[in-house]
């Protein structure tokens, strides 16, 4: 019998791994029918180190503390349990059998009792999770909602199965070998040991064998049905996610956040003076993604942690970022047979297939209005623990839309044109630029005015007003407020007057690559030429597009945000905040400030400077930061689903109790004090939103 158990278990270890190895080829496949994209595979001494990093020290997954505890012991298990899988099929044909040099080591044993056990009490607290958690309870507060549930459930009570086996058998195997007092080789299972001791030995030794058979059959089940479904992430990312990590956008393990990749064909920047004439703009075809977007795709866990962090997601917009993924995924692979056969033969494909390659990607696949409901946050590429990049994908079929078939949002007609013809999205008049010089009464220094041709050498910093800072009326009192503090300070700064034209940030972001490589040319080419290093800039947007996306263009500045310059200049003693603010304030995290260029202390040095400044931070704060609803270009769309980002994030303010809202942004400034005047909101009276620069002035100002 125990050979009949032997044999049968072995058959099924070779279909099992068979089934696997056809299933990886067949991943392969389909992940290698997307783009080229040689850009990542630079620096591999740093990728493996990040591999190494993201992987054993769980960085991504410890975001979220205690799931990411006890999804490393069943990480960790996964590994180093194969031993016990071994010793199983040896243990079907006697009880004595371990693994040769290492079975009989003391050390080895404690380490399996002590991973075993971890690892079922790992699956144990992350099946708990996932039980109160249901989305037939919670609904769309689930971040499981829309999450294929079976699958999950298959794969937790497949390791908690294996989990309570590994703890059997070092019980079992304790009695049979009449261990009789506790040891360090039995640390958790003596319990068991102690209770199957009173067994006869012909009892234990099929026990045993019994118990390894369950084993290896649950395990050989789970190749088995992954096997069966290659799109199973909460599966696959097993093997999936550490190619999928050893690839990720930035080397040195930074999620993809901050700039957006150019418009690539088979991995080539397109070159919009002289596209060739197979230039792709954008992705409109499941095929034109890249192998990387693809095998993102299919690493996807399905955890939902990007969707319960998505400001569209979480104001009841269609977009979850998950469900793109997902949606992308399932297309991907069902049009994937079309795709991969050969022209002739493709008429002669399923019915099924034909019609999956008849679906547009934005229209069937993806709705237009999941598509543009996306403000470009980073909440979901931040907390992604495979490192999946949803906005470069988002961005990529928005770039589609705009460029190919013309199809976006009537309202972004307007912000285009005006940016085309005006070179700032309001379509103000660009002499205009420098109306804020009048209303303050000391000298700003504006290139030009004195014949200058390059920067003198005695100005330091160049100061990037931006389009916002010179015609929006709150964001020309912050530039107002910079202005007047750089100067108090003795910083020498010039700005650019009306040779100042918009970075192109809006464009960017809603998919306009042309127009904005238009303007961040002609911006690059009057930099440079003027011999600009260093740029201050008051607008985060400005900031990354300066600072991160330039240097695709051939513009290599240090840009900083008026933020991390002037608690610099507090810390120095060069500007001293005395004058009592006597306010509680709330710090807003602007998502291009923080999450995506991490500058989180500086604005709360700058806080923490106020004297009389009570700081209360939100529940999301720093890179858990909501949204203020504007990014994405979203600032220049009308918010027609769902309620209103603002609003919410200003309720999530008002929450902390806060007097004042502190704000870093001038789109964030627009956004949280339109909310603060919505009924919905319900705001104290004399609440305000103020921007961080105005409240210093306000402390270096005498009272
Ligand atoms: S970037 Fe922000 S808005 Fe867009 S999908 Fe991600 S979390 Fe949602
Ligand atoms: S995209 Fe990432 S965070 Fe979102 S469900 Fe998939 S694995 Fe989880």
């Amino acid at each position: 019998m125990h050979q009949v158990l032997f044999t049968v278990a072995m058959v099924a270890l070779v279909l099992a791994l068979v089934r696997f190895a056809q299933t990886v080829q067949r991943i392969t496949t389909v992940v290698r029918m997307g783009q080229a994209d040689g850009t990542r595979s630079a620096d591999r001494g740093t990728r493996w180190v990040t591999l190494l990093r993201e992987s054993l020290g769980h960085t991504r997954m410890l975001q979220w503390t205690p799931i990411g505890i006890a999804h490393w012991f069943v990480f960790v298990g996964f590994g180093a349990l194969l031993g016990t899988l071994i010793t199983a099929f040896g243990q079907l044909r006697s009880p004595e059998w371990v693994i040769p040099v290492i079975g009989d080591w003391g050390p080895y044993n404690a380490f399996t009792d002590f991973i075993g056990t971890a690892t079922l009490v790992g699956i144990i607290v992350l099946m708990a999770i996932r039980a109160s958690r249901r989305p037939s309870q919670l609904g769309r507060r689930s971040r499981f909602f829309g999450s294929t549930m079976w699958q999950a459930y298959y794969v937790e009570w497949t390791i908690f199965v294996i989990g309570v086996c590994v703890l059997t058998l070092r019980g079992l195997e304790g009695a049979y070998l009449h261990v009789d007092g506790w040891t360090y080789e039995h640390m958790f299972s003596y319990p068991l040991v102690v209770l199957l001791s009173g067994l006869s030995a012909t009892t234990l030794e099929w026990a045993i064998a019994g118990v390894a058979f369950v084993k290896i059959a649950a395990s050989l089940a789970w190749f088995f049905v992954i096997a069966w479904q290659p799109t199973m992430g909460v599966a696959w990312h097993r093997f999936l996610a550490f190619v999928n990590i050893w690839f990720k956008r930035n080397a040195d393990g930074r999620p993809a956040l901050g700039p957006l990749q150019p418009v690539r064909t088979n991995g080539v920047a397109v070159d919009f003076e002289d596209p060739a004439d197979d230039a792709i703009f954008g992705v409109g075809a499941i095929e034109e993604m890249t192998w990387k977007d693809l095998l993102d795709v299919t690493t996807c866990t399905e955890c939902g942690r990007c969707q319960s962090q998505c400001p569209a997601w979480n104001t009841g917009k269609p977009l979850s970022p998950k469900l793109v993924i997902t949606a992308l995924r399932d297309h991907a692979w069902a049009k994937a047979p079309y795709v991969l056969a050969a022209e002739a033969d493709r008429g002669a494909l399923p019915e099924g297939v034909r019609a999956e390659a008849a679906k547009s990607l934005v229209g069937d696949v993806i709705d237009p209005d999941v598509l543009w409901s996306c403000t470009t946050c980073g909440a979901c590429v931040q907390q992604c623990p495979v490192d999946i990049e949803h906005i470069d994908h988002i961005v990529d079929m928005r770039r589609q839309q705009v460029m190919v078939d013309t199809a976006f949002p009537s309202e972004l007609n307007g912000m285009f044109k005006n940016m085309e013809v005006k070179g700032n999205p309001w379509g103000m008049n660009a002499s205009a630029r420098t109306s804020w010089i009048s209303e303050v009464d000391f000298p700003v220094r504006v290139f030009g005015a004195e014949g200058e041709e390059t920067i003198p050498d005695d100005v330091e910093w160049l100061f990037w007003v931006g389009c916002a800072g010179a015609f929006e009326d709150r964001a020309r009192k912050t530039t107002k407020a910079v202005a007047e503090l750089l100067h108090l300070a003795g910083v020498q700064f010039m700005v650019l007057g009306d040779g100042e034209t918009c970075t192109g940030d809006a464009a960017r972001r809603a998919g306009n690559e042309f127009l904005y490589v238009m303007q961040a040319q002609q911006n690059i080419e009057l930099l440079n030429t003027i011999g600009v290093r260093k740029i201050i800039t008051t607008c985060p947007h400005c900031m990354n597009s300066l600072g991160r996306e330039y240097p695709q263009l051939g513009g290599n500045y240090e840009v900083v945000h008026h933020t991390q310059v002037l608690s610099a200049l507090v810390a120095a003693g060069a500007i001293r905040p005395l004058t009592p603010i006597d306010t509680s304030i709330t710090y807003h995290d602007p998502c291009y400030l923080g999450r995506h260029n991490q500058v989180f202390l500086p604005p709360r040095d700058l806080l923490a400077a106020l004297p009389g400044a009570e700081v209360r931070e939100m529940e999301r704060s720093q890179s858990t930061s909501f949204c203020c609803g504007a990014g994405g270009s979203r600032m220049w769309m009308e918010e027609k689903l769902g309620t209103r980002i603002n609003e919410e994030r200003a309720k999530q303010a008002l929450a902390t109790g806060a007097a004042t809202v502190a704000v870093a942004c001038p789109f964030c400034n627009v956004m949280l004090s339109d909310a603060m005047t919505s009924a919905d909101v319900g705001a104290p009276e004399g609440t305000r939103v103020a921007e961080l620069s105005t409240l210093l002035l306000e402390s270096v100002r005498p009272a």
